[in-house]
């Protein structure tokens, strides 16, 4: 079958779960027996969110060939349990640079470089190089931002371009918002209408339309949307707010989204089923669990929950996984000092140190690496997290005062956390950070070992400096053992106290692989530890 390409459009207000909506739908296709991929297109100039405050666009999420990415691409590998790549996320800085560059190496041969055809073709080639792997009978692409925004216009073009060219290999999806009006009691459609028509203006007729609402959609208004929409009534889906985002690609499947595309695309619905049991499994799992499980993550982005999208999606697969119900508080690391600190840890059974750049936040997460090590609540450290807990080690049990990361303290005598000249061989050109998957050989005996049941795994990094391996002897002897090691490099990816129940820091972020039907080991045994505790 010829690769069919799903356009996920929003319209009427941003934020309505287009992510969570083409990640349902890429789920339910692909419980069909399908293979499937979701894109995602950035309508923003920074070339990739690396550059991005956690603050203005959430999580910066990373694939494992390295690239920073929209946190969407964690929705679509935590539903669909499959890796994305670069080719996933495409932002309109980098389809402008791409032009820019070839209009300065001469290839437009003295043609005025436009954003129709050039930029429009330059998107299009982003869309459609993922059909032409041969590797997807469906690419979903979500477009970011709203319709109507000046900043998306190119985008619908091509949208609208490429039904042009492919006919019916093509559909585009629209969500949209329906407010309750409750003075008025009603629910009210004319937002929806507008955004169609702002859609159909700019040359697209949404083949379905997913009305986000807060109350049931009563069969008046999905009338009144089908015939001012100019859709089939069966193509008004509900998407009514859910508990969770889990239950999304249920709800879809009971609406009937995955049928409707089928039919769409001429597709016979009932040649295939949609097996959900696994994933109704985890559902239930997490559904029915009573008895909790208290989890403080110590940040500096905690105002914004969305800066640690994968961290707490990676506790709430483990939580269900062990049959708890997971209640989390997101603890300001500013906040925190040595006398505040009991009062406000006290009380959770895991203590997780989150990753971050900068020295904002730096010493609430010492003082944090401390009271978990000496009470020894189980404790996982990511990435800075796992800086902090070696530099608190070294200060305070190896006794070396001025102990920090080269990133904060350069002229510090030691420099625990450095840039390592091994790092070199490793890094990309140009590039000064560890980026993407890289190998990790386990300790035999150690606790990481036992953990991922393995000797060699491949785990993503997002990070300039490392554990400075001058200090590994002195960490060993005084208890903290070097249990992961990256072959290449000998850099030290995992720490882990042999003096405490569960106290283990990774220099890599093993929350971007956490997925719904294959909880991340890590953290599966870190909330295991904490029930236990
Ligand atoms: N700031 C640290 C570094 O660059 C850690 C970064 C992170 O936590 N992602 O090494």
């Amino acid at each position: 079958m010829a690769t069919k390409y799903i356009f996920v459009t929003g319209g009427v207000a941003s934020s309505l779960g287009k992510g969570i909506i083409s990640s349902s739908l890429g789920k339910l296709l692909q419980a069909r027996g399908y293979r499937v991929t979701n894109q995602k297109l950035d309508p923003y100039i920074n070339v990739d969110p690396g550059t991005l405050n956690p603050y203005e666009h959430g999580e910066c999420y990373v694939t494992v060939d390295g690239h920073e990415a929209d946190l969407d691409l964690g929705h679509y590998e935590r539903f669909l349990n499959v890796r994305t790549t670069k080719a996933n996320n495409v932002t309109s800085g980098r389809i402008y640079m791409n032009v820019i560059n070839r209009e300065r190496r001469g290839d437009f041969l003295g043609k005025t470089v436009q954003v129709i055809p050039h930029i429009t073709d330059e998107i299009k080639r982003n869309i459609k190089q993922l059909g032409n792997t041969g590797n997807y009978d469906f690419v979903i692409t979500e477009i970011g931002g709203v319709v109507g925004d000046i900043e998306s216009l190119p985008y619908i073009e091509s949208v609208r371009q490429m039904r042009w060219e492919m006919g019916r290999d093509c559909l585009c999806i629209h969500l949209t918002y329906v407010p309750f009006l409750s003075a008025a009691g009603e629910l009210k459609t004319k937002p929806t209408q507008h955004s169609v028509r702002e859609l159909q203006q700019e040359g697209v007729q949404p083949d379905i339309l997913v009305l986000r609402t807060e109350h049931p959609i009563t069969p008046e208004a999905r009338k009144k949307v089908a015939l001012f929409c100019n859709v089939e009534a069966d193509c008004v889906i509900e998407s009514a707010d859910a508990k969770s985002i889990y239950e999304v690609p249920v709800r879809m499947q009971r609406e009937g989204l995955d049928t409707v595309v089928l039919k769409k695309f001429g597709i016979n619905p009932e040649e295939t089923h949609a097996d959900m049991r696994e994933w109704n499994e985890f559902l239930h799992k997490m559904e029915t669990a009573t008895e909790e499980v208290r989890i403080a993550l110590v940040g500096k982005y905690v105002r914004l929950p969305d800066a640690y999208k994968s961290i707490t999606e990676s506790l709430i697969h483990a939580s269900a996984y062990n049959d708890r119900k997971l209640r989390l508080e997101l603890i300001l690391s500013d906040d925190l000092t040595e006398e505040n600190v009991a009062a406000k840890l006290d009380g959770h059974d895991g203590i997780l140190i989150a990753p971050g750049f900068g020295e904002r936040g730096m010493y609430g997460k010492i003082v944090a690496a401390r009271y978990a090590r000496e009470r020894d609540i189980p404790c996982l450290g990511i990435c800075f997290g796992m800086q902090v807990m070696a530099i608190e080690f070294a200060r305070n049990v190896l006794g070396l005062k001025d102990a920090h990361t080269a990133e904060i303290d350069p002229s510090t005598p030691d420099k625990v956390i450095d840039m390592m000249e091994e790092q070199k061989t490793v890094l990309d050109k140009g590039g000064s950070m560890r980026l993407g998957a890289y190998a990790c050989e386990l300790r035999a005996g150690t606790k990481a070992a036992a953990i991922y049941g393995k000797e060699l795994i491949h785990e993503r990094h997002r990070h300039r400096f490392e554990f400075n391996n001058q200090y590994k002897q002195r960490f060993e002897d005084a208890g903290m053992t070097v249990s992961g090691v990256n072959p290449d490099t000998g850099l030290a990816e995992i720490i882990e106290s042999r003096d405490n129940r569960w106290y283990i820091g990774v220099q890599f972020h093993p929350e971007y692989s956490s997925t719904v039907l294959r909880p991340h080991p890590l953290f599966i045994e870190f909330i295991k530890a904490a029930i236990e505790k």
